[in-house]
């Protein structure tokens, strides 16, 4: 059975390490052998934001990297779609395995289904209820012409029910998050193959971690000269850490909001062995991206949301995560209603662990869809909730 996994931004990686992993070894000792191309559409393409983490995850190379990256969207699109159609068309596989939200997400289950291939979507489901993201009208799309859908969540297989996807004939699976794998299966190695602590002389415990880049933070500047004001004052109380994605730094740089950025800690984007012994060290986190959200999570840490909308809800009703969005005074009055866990043990009174995301063994069930639903009739609905 050969399948094609199209990807091309950095947390896409991380969900298709754990993926490529329950695949390799679902051949050691299955019968049905799947082959696995992987196709890069090169939208994350410095080392820091791609190849280190091929390295590191041990995640196969690439069998074709298209270089397609800094484009407006439509280019982008359409770039992607041309050479992924070609890719597919001589690779006919069964399957397109596309994960997420992006550019590369959409483009790849548009080439599919164009073609009459089957398409799975894993981390279907999610829903932001902003169609103004462009990560919302991406997995939208992308879940409407997907044929296997693979919900982290049951708020994601509830939003499709909700939609009406039990009348399009296409599989619904909860399987759990990949992400939740990924954390299990590198945060026992994490300690040994990173240097982070040592490197940038940060204390265990005594720092807080930020990460901002998406669209509606960074290309509003109202928005952005919010949070950096409020990440400065964070930071003239306690160390903060900042591994900058590189379209931030641009507009940082661009905006010269990165002199008001006051003591906050600038570093280049980190790999992720780095990124799970500051997540592991933090005492908090301040983020807008998805992936953290839930890492700190995992990690028991509490995490401030610098969006106004979340996909992960269910972390927000368990305590550990907050909607801030991007005032200044928001950020501030949440990160202080988190200072009395920091004491202490600080994950002592967050809810943490498994459960919400599944058990660890998300990319498993995966492959299981995948072989399971080989043969069966496309038009008929399986929903396995
Ligand atoms: N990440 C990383 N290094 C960094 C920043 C993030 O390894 O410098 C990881 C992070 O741990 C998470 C993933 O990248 O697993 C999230 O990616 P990102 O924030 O770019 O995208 P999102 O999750 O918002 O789609």
């Amino acid at each position: 059975m050969k399948i094609a996994t199209v990807l091309g931004a950095r947390p896409q990686f991380i969900k298709a390490a754990a993926v490529s992993r329950a695949i390799r070894e679902h051949n050691l000792s299955s019968d049905i052998n799947i082959d696995e191309l992987i196709i890069h559409t090169g939208q994350h393409f410095e080392r820091r934001m791609s190849e280190l983490f091929f390295e590191e995850m041990q995640i196969p190379s690439p069998d074709y990297h298209l270089g397609i990256n800094s484009m407006d969207h439509g280019a982008m699109t359409g770039r992607m779609l041309e050479g992924i159609e070609s890719i597919l068309l001589k690779e006919k596989p069964e399957y397109v395995l596309v994960y997420g939200d992006t550019t590369s997400t959409l483009a790849g289950a548009l080439a599919a289904k164009k073609l009459s291939i089957k398409v799975a979507h894993i981390e279907a489901g999610l829903r932001s209820f902003n169609m103004m993201m462009p990560e919302e009208i991406n997995r939208v799309i992308t879940d409407r012409i997907s044929d296997i859908l693979c919900c982290p969540t049951q708020t994601a297989v509830e939003n499709l029910k909700k939609e009406g996807f039990d009348n399009f004939g296409c599989k619904i699976f909860k399987t759990g998050d990949v992400m939740y794998d990924s954390v299990l299966f590198y945060s026992e190695h994490s300690s040994l193959k990173s240097d982070i602590m040592d490197r940038t002389g940060l204390s265990d415990m005594d720092f807080v971690l930020c990460t901002v880049h998406r669209a509606e933070n960074t290309d509003d500047i109202g928005r952005l000269y919010t949070i950096v004001e409020a990440l400065g004052e964070i930071a003239s109380e306690i160390e903060a850490v900042f591994p900058v994605h590189p379209r931030t730094r641009n507009i940082l740089n661009s905006s010269g909001l990165i002199g008001k950025l006051g003591k906050v800690r600038l570093i280049e984007p980190v790999g992720y062995f780095d990124m799970i012994e500051l997540m592991k060290n933090t005492r908090c986190v301040l983020t807008d991206s998805g992936g953290l959200q839930k890492e700190a999570f995992f990690f028991a840490k509490p995490c401030i949301v610098l969006r106004d909308q979340t996909e992960w809800i269910e972390l927000l009703d368990s305590g550990s995560n907050r909607l801030a969005g991007a005032e200044r005074d928001v950020i501030l009055e949440c990160y202080n209603s988190f200072k009395p866990l920091f004491i202490g043990n600080p994950s002592a009174d967050l809810k943490s662990g498994p459960g919400l995301y599944g058990n660890g063994k998300a990319s498993y069930e995966i492959v299981r869809c995948l072989i399971g639903s080989g043969d069966s009739d496309k038009t008929h609905l399986e929903s396995q909730i």
